[in-house]
């Protein structure tokens, strides 16, 4: 039967990262400020928003898929809108539209502002896009609408000015800008006032942070941080090698608030393939950054990306990957096999020349090993005793509450009378190689 939407209501699918789930509580935002309000399901939607990610392999071809299912509604749903946002259209540009009927309109993630105008046309009869970068557009002034109460993700800024072989980024979010020193600590005052228990600076490169207005880098930023929310656990996300300076380290060391764990992509462990990546630098600077890591912040957490089979990648510098997981020992890595993504610097420059077969298998060796030192890495804490975020229900059990440690490793505990929200001392008594299980420890005198 077909059925008139509510006009003015939206709802947003978001896919991929959390730069992407923050980006959609500034859309939610902007949308509200124009009289639009959020939808409980998509059913009930005037307009369907698909914020996407182009990062991953296959991105088009989930975005297709749930395009198909948004087209069989917009014939049962008269006057629904869709519209398809973020990264995939700004790099598939107008081509995105003959992808599936059901899109009505497309905004780069530069051109939020202009939702509403798009969805005016839309309704004019056009079929519009705007996709142009912004180099100044932070959204600043914008108060994101958060999911939860417990943790919230703070951009502190957009884009990246590296150009990493095998990454779209550079192509789909602009030039790197940052947001002022003055409207982060803003921000963050006003979630310490909201009783927010953890806050996530987030960037594509967030330790290339540099204060558009007074030169402050991402040390400061981070000490200013950690001063104004002095109750909050402080994180950070993604940092690249090459930014991570001793001062920044310092400042990590400094405050107890500021989580003890850093998340640095590596992707190789070969020197000659971190060339042909235009990572930047070397495996041996990489190593002697994580030493000055480890020397000054004791009981830190490393975690980082690999990326398997790269153009060019011989048995050796899959050795050498190897190596560099044995040798580290990383809590947790975010292991793939290459796939090219048009456009970026490896697929206009390089040939793809692993077999997938041999990329599966290198890859396959990657897992085992990693899965098998995260594995010793838990399995050693059993016995101790941790300071644990509750965040969530467990998905198993509703007596059981899920939350992480400072240094981000996920643990499930008994409930007893504990609320999401509460921090507290947990005894870990058992692991696996990705979760650790355990009871509250009300005694407990030593934290780690
Ligand atoms: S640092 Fe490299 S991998 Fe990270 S977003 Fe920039 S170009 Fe992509």
């Amino acid at each position: 039967m077909m059925r008139t939407v509510v006009r003015n209501t939206f709802y947003i699918h978001t896919f991929g990262c959390q730069m992407n789930q923050a980006d959609s509580g500034i859309i939610t935002a902007l949308m509200r400020q124009e009289g639009y309000s959020p939808a409980e399901s998509e059913d009930e939607a005037g307009i369907i928003l698909l914020n996407t990610c182009a990062v991953r392999e296959n991105a088009v071809d989930r975005i297709e898929n749930y395009l198909q299912r948004l087209q069989g509604l917009k014939k049962r749903h008269k006057g629904l809108i869709v519209g398809v946002v973020g990264c995939v259209p700004q790099f598939q540009k107008e081509e995105m539209f003959s992808i599936s009927p059901a899109i009505d309109f497309l905004a780069g993630p530069d051109k939020y502002r202009s939702l509403p105008l798009l969805i005016e046309q839309v309704r004019a009869g056009l079929r519009p896009l705007s996709l142009e970068f912004n180099s100044a557009e932070t959204y600043e002034g914008i108060d994101p609408v958060r999911q939860g109460s417990i943790s919230a993700f703070v951009p502190v800024m957009r884009g990246c000015n590296n150009m990493c072989a095998f990454c779209v980024v550079p192509f789909t979010r602009g030039r790197e800008r940052s947001h002022p020193f003055t409207s982060v600590i803003s921000e963050v005052r006003q979630l310490v006032a909201s009783g927010y228990r953890e806050i996530t600076l987030l960037g594509q490169n967030v330790n290339s942070y540099s204060d558009p207005e007074e030169g402050r880098n991402f040390a400061v930023l981070l000490d200013a941080v950690s001063r104004e929310a002095p109750m909050a656990r402080i994180r950070f996300t993604t940092s690249h090698p090459k930014d991570i300076s001793e001062a920044l380290v310092r400042t990590l060391a400094d405050h107890p608030n500021l989580c003890n764990h850093i998340h640095l992509p590596v992707q190789s462990g070969s020197t000659r393939m971190l060339e042909l990546m235009n990572r930047g630098h070397t495996i041996q600077e990489y190593r002697e950054k994580l030493a000055l890591i480890r020397s000054i912040i004791p009981g830190v957490v490393l975690t980082t990306d690999i990326i398997a089979g790269f153009c060019g990648e011989q048995e050796d510098d899959h050795q050498a990957t190897l190596e560099l997981l044995s040798d580290v020992r990383f809590d947790l890595a975010y292991m793939f096999f290459y796939s090219e993504r048009p456009g970026t610097l490896a697929a206009r420059t390089l040939e793809d020349d692993v077999p997938e077969p041999v990329k599966k298998r290198r890859l396959q060796e990657i897992i085992d090993l990693q899965n098998r030192i995260s594995e010793e890495l838990y399995q050693g804490a059993v016995g101790t005793v941790v300071e644990v975020l509750a965040e969530s229900e467990s998905k198993r059990s509703s007596q059981q509450l899920m939350g992480r440690t400072a240094t981000n490793r996920v643990v499930v505990f008994d409930r007893e009378h504990y609320q999401t929200g509460e921090r507290l001392n947990v005894l870990i008594t058992s692991a696996t190689s990705a979760t650790l299980i355990g009871k509250p420890d009300h005694a407990a005198n030593h934290v780690v």
